[in-house]
């Protein structure tokens, strides 16, 4: 495809980057390690690995460059083949958990930070990559603040190594001062003014606003792409929903406005869409998560609305609560997410807050994900690697030690580390699952409980979103679909029935859409499942079915998750057993307002209120069978008589 080849090299030679390619690689030969500071679409993440193989420094091993993201791995990926007129996985692959589309003959490797970390815990030299790029690094995302630390130590160890961490906001000098006072090169921006809006008062429902200012920009403002910040799946598949009611319902001549959702549980080619170009009378806007704020760039926005939330893992080491709340935005990205408005002319970004808030309300730049979240699975890592001492590691911004010592001793109440803090063999065998603690402690239970057939089932199920789809129209009938798998014990043994069901049908696509489920999540699962089997397999943990013994598959559940137990509360909600936590059962799991007694959930999403998501009724009893530890410390008793005190 000669006419395509030919507007790619295009492409590539006007990106910002371009002209620096020579002094850019020559830096690189020239020092060890190199900051690298450029806007947001000027060439970072497919450029630099490309010059770098071009000029042979993929001969003496991979070129890796690592993202926050999954989706930005398989995007990135994606068009670095293409700009190279590979298929992925020759030449440029990516490898993100449960997918390795790398081969022996990929030179040039995108992955998850993740993935990185774990490649270090079995070849703590990386020995085989030339390059490492941490992209990204303003993230400061808990996998690469981590890989931070672990690489300063690897270059020390080989010379060889180059390492390059990228940014997109201007904290080169800290990034330098702590990888030993290393340069930085600058690529000089090429950005066009954008004009800011803000609201005048507050509003309440932000999405409402979001989807009246994408329609308001669209009737009345000229040419130009759209781009919105929502939190996550839901809320931007409901906004993508009322647009296209919102559009349906416009009387006379209006002009097409293309409705392009972007988030990580969407398939990739539905993803690709959104850097397909508008025709000529038609207008896209995309509906983002946060991804889209540096991670992909999407030539032709002219507009982004900018609601100024975000949705983040925390972690309250107090409570040993972990979950996913809406925050707002820092300063330092809602000038990212306006700069993306300016990028190919002058733009406008609408944000929907005062400016008073965000002068006076809004953090200056993010709080480190590594000050922010549990650090169960670093800490076992970083244990499984050897590294003991963690209040001496080098973190360039170190986590507080009241939540190195939360996660330590939930590690100790799973069996993972022992009394004085060190790994158990147990423990080596969980740091091996690429999963959370409480995940591996699961599988690892149930093979002793002879259930990790089912066990296995379950916790891949719950390893993807959206397994259940449910159309605006067709609500009812997919909430009676979905009832026919209901199980009295909740949410579990449901995702195993439909795992099951699915299995019969002979993992018939036919049979997802009758039963209203999403025939991808349900091969991914069935990826997911094969790759934990040969982990299993590689320890020789037993995977045998119990039946229907469901007794024994909610007890395996248990001795992973039992710091998820809530008792039933005397209001009408749940109560958590550290700390007296109010918690309430969703309303998309099957035992909402069925108020069994005690409970057990997988994940908790705050809203309005803490929502247990994944629920499964368990038995106190067994709670002081399968944790001793962690039952002597949070013990129902002491928990209230301690409220009374207060
Ligand atoms: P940076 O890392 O500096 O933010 P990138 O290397 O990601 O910049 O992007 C450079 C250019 O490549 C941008 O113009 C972007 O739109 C384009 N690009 C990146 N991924 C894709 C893709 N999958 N399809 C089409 N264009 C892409
Ligand atoms: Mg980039």
């Amino acid at each position: 495809k000669p006419s395509s080849t030919n507007s790619i090299s295009e492409q590539r030679q006007s990106l910002p980057i371009y002209k620096l390619r020579n002094e850019l690689i020559k830096s690189i030969i020239d020092n060890q390690i190199l900051i690298v500071i450029g806007e947001t679409g000027s060439g970072k993440t497919t450029q630099i690995t490309q010059y770098l193989a071009e000029s042979g420094l993929s001969e003496k091993g991979i070129i890796g460059c690592t993202q926050p993201r999954r989706v930005a791995a398989i995007s990135v990926a994606k068009r670095v083949a293409e700009e190279v007129g590979c298929n992925v996985g020759q030449e440029v692959g990516y490898c993100i958990r449960f997918e390795d589309r790398t081969s022996k003959d990929t030179s040039v490797k995108y992955m998850t930070d993740g993935m990185l970390l774990r490649e270090s815990l079995l070849d703590p030299n990386l020995s085989s990559y030339s390059v490492i790029m941490l992209d990204e690094a303003h993230e400061r995302n808990l996998h690469t603040d981590v890989l931070f630390a672990l690489l300063k130590k690897v270059c020390e160890r080989r010379k060889d190594l180059k390492l390059i961490v990228t940014s997109a906001t201007l904290d080169a000098e800290k990034f330098s001062t702590y990888f030993f006072e290393c340069p930085i090169f600058t690529i000089p921006g090429r950005t066009f003014p954008v004009d800011i809006f803000y609201l005048k008062t507050l509003e309440a429902d932000y999405l409402s606003a979001a989807i009246e200012t994408v329609i308001k920009i669209h009737l009345s403002q000229p040419k130009g792409d759209i781009l919105l910040f929502l939190t996550g799946q839901e809320e931007i598949d409901t906004a993508c929903q009322k647009l296209f009611e919102y559009m349906r319902n416009l009387e006379g001549d209006v002009p097409e406005l293309r409705i392009l959702p972007i988030y990580s549980a969407l398939p990739s080619e539905v993803q690709s869409q959104i850097f397909i170009p508008t025709p000529p009378g038609c207008r896209k806007c995309v509906v983002a998560t946060n991804i889209a704020e540096t991670s992909i760039t999407i030539d032709g926005i002219f507009y982004v609305v900018d609601p100024g939330f975000v949705k983040q893992n925390c972690y309250n080491a107090k409570t040993g609560i972990d979950s996913l709340i809406v925050v707002p935005i820092s300063q330092a990205a809602a000038r990212q997410r306006a700069g993306r408005a300016g990028r190919i002319g002058p733009g406008k970004c609408y944000r929907l807050y005062t400016e008073s808030c965000f002068q006076n309300e809004m953090l200056p730049s993010s709080v480190p994900e590594i000050q922010r979240t549990n650090l169960g699975n670093t800490v076992l890592t970083l244990k499984a690697m050897g590294i003991n001492d963690l209040m001496a590691f080098d973190f360039m911004d170190p986590p507080s030690s009241q939540s190195l010592v939360s996660a330590m001793e939930r590690l100790h109440a799973l069996g993972a580390l022992d009394e004085e803090g060190l790994l158990t063999r147990l423990g080596r065998k969980m740091a091996e699952f690429p999963l959370e603690p409480q995940m591996s402690k699961t599988l690892i239970a149930s093979a002793d409980l002879r259930c990790s057939d089912e066990v296995l089932t379950i916790m891949s199920m719950l390893s993807v979103s959206s397994i259940f789809y449910r159309p605006r129209e067709k609500q009812d009938q997919a909430d009676r679909k979905k009832a026919m798998f209901f199980q009295p014990e909740g949410d579990h043994l449901m995702l195993l029935n439909v795992f099951e069901a699915w299995r019969n049908s002979n993992y018939s696509n036919t049979w997802c859409f009758e039963h209203f489920i999403q025939a991808r999540s349900m091969k991914r699962v069935l990826e997911i499942r094969k790759q934990l089997l040969t982990i299993m397999d590689r320890y020789k943990l037993d995977v045998v079915s119990c039946g229907k013994n469901y007794t024994l598959i909610r007890k395996a559940i248990c001795s992973g998750y039992f710091a998820h137990a809530c008792r039933k509360d005397l209001q009408e909600g749940y109560c958590t057993l550290v700390d007296n936590q109010s918690v309430y059962i969703h309303p998309g799991s099957s035992l909402f307002q069925k108020n069994p007694g005690w409970i057990l959930y997988h994940t908790l999403i705050m809203t309005s209120k803490e929502y247990a998501r994944d629920v499964m009724t368990v038995e106190p009893k067994w709670l002081y069978e399968l944790a001793p530890n962690f039952y002597k410390k949070a013990n129902p008793e002491r928990g209230s008589k301690k409220k009374r005190a207060e």
